[in-house]
């Protein structure tokens, strides 16, 4: 391990414990990563010394906590490139910002009849939105289909995409099999048909730098604890002059304007009109600091520590025999397998007495189980704390599985 990664990774204090006896091998970052020490201590001492409810105080806390709050907004705003900080709505995590925008700017701009496209890589955090909107409006959903080796098609998206088709909602990175997706060519293309674009950012904002000016997308969304940061905290990008256009979905205080019992009631201003009741200020105050610690590390390390990481893990992992890895060679942060025809289950039970953490599964993609035609998969996933001998532990635990369960 280069004594940089090892300095990073001194910086986890989840990481440095024994299970079984052994020194815990985290490989479950996908699903949610673990916390550096300085992100602990911001959220420990916001609430030691700083906690106050933020906006509508006059007192000293109440708006020092406002003026930490609205920075993070400046600080997302430069690490996602957006060109105001008003296209930051913070919302609880990437769930909740594809609900918002499938309940305000899908009932906005869309009618009976009108059609949105998502793929079979998606999370259930993807589909389930547009699916509960297409019930109750008449859209339709349209699945763009995965090739064989879990890439997309460009060609089959300019064959879906119709006057109709009013919004496009992907993923970056799949969840499950680590693909890449080309975004930036599949939003050039959407665009041509006058289709907006969602970019479901779960699981790339973590392994590289966002630049939603250059990507062009209308919509980007993450999770502020699969960056390294507090959980409850998510991110919604959206450009200006689609939030001014859209609807409060959700009803409370400081979204409002004005309120009245007869009904005429008058809404804030975006982002705030997108941010009812009392928002998780100390989630925000530790994302800035999240961020904060992957800028000070910057990309450039990240992709070079972790490409080399995945391709070390794929290597090593396809040598075992009776291993099935789902998706493109080339994947980003994880890696979706199975080892002969036993159960994910047992599979990951047995990692777990050997120290070893990954998930097991549908990982909230059923359609892609049901793709590969499996019940579940094994998934290990990588961030920037992780080294080789993580993966060796990951395979040499896969082979004392296979030689005490498969021989
Ligand atoms: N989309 C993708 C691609 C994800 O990986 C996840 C989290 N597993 C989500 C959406 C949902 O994120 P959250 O549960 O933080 O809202």
């Amino acid at each position: 391990m280069s004594p940089e990664i090892g300095h990073i990774r001194s910086q986890f204090p989840t990481l440095d414990q024994e299970f079984n006896h052994r020194k815990l091998v985290y490989l479950d970052s996908a699903a949610t990563s673990q916390k550096p020490n300085r992100v602990i201590e911001r959220t420990d001492s916001y609430y030691r010394m700083q906690n106050a409810a933020v906006h509508r105080g006059v007192h000293h806390l109440s708006a020092n906590a406002t003026d930490m709050m609205e920075q993070v907004r400046d600080q997302v705003k430069r690490f996602l490139n957006a060109a105001e900080r008003e296209e930051i709505v913070f919302v609880h995590g990437t769930t909740h910002a594809i609900n918002l925008v499938a309940n305000s700017y899908g009932r906005l701009a869309m009618k009976e009849g009108d059609e949105v496209i998502i793929t079979e890589m998606e999370h259930h955090a993807n589909i389930v939105p547009w699916q509960l909107l297409a019930k109750s409006m008449g859209i339709k959903v349209v699945v763009w289909k995965i090739e064989p080796d879990g890439t997309l098609n460009l060609n089959t998206l300019k064959d879906l995409l119709n006057q109709r088709t009013q919004l496009l909602a992907l993923t970056h990175v799949s969840n499950v099999l680590g693909t890449v997706n080309p975004v930036n060519d599949i939003i050039s293309i959407a665009k041509q048909n006058g289709t907006k674009v969602l970019i479901d950012g779960a699981q790339s904002v973590m392994h590289q730098s966002i630049d939603v000016q250059s990507l062009d997308c209308d919509f980007y969304v993450f999770s502020g604890h699969k960056l390294y940061g507090p959980t409850g905290i998510g991110v919604l990008y959206g450009r200006k002059h689609l939030l001014d256009q859209m609807p409060p979905w959700e009803g409370g205080g400081a979204m409002i304007d004005e309120v009245r019992l007869d009904g005429e009631t008058t809404f804030n201003e975006s982002p705030w009109r997108f941010e009812a009741g009392s928002p998780n200020v100390a989630g925000i105050i530790g994302l800035g600091e999240a961020i904060s610690f992957v800028e000070e590390i910057g990309f450039e390390l990240i992709q070079q520590h972790e490409s080399a990481l995945m391709s070390a893990a794929m290597q090593r992992l396809s040598e075992i025999p009776d291993i099935t890895i789902y998706g493109p060679t080339h994947k980003s942060g994880v890696i979706a397998f199975n080892l002969g025809d036993l159960h994910p289950f047992d599979v990951g039970s047995f990692l777990d007495r050997y120290g070893v953490a990954i998930r097991t599964g549908h990982h909230c993609a059923m359609p892609l189980m049901h793709r590969y035609q499996v019940p579940a998969m094994c998934r290990a996933s990588i961030a920037i704390y992780n080294n080789k001998e993580d993966i060796k532990a990951l395979c040499e635990g896969l082979e004392r599985i296979r030689a005490l369960l498969m021989s």
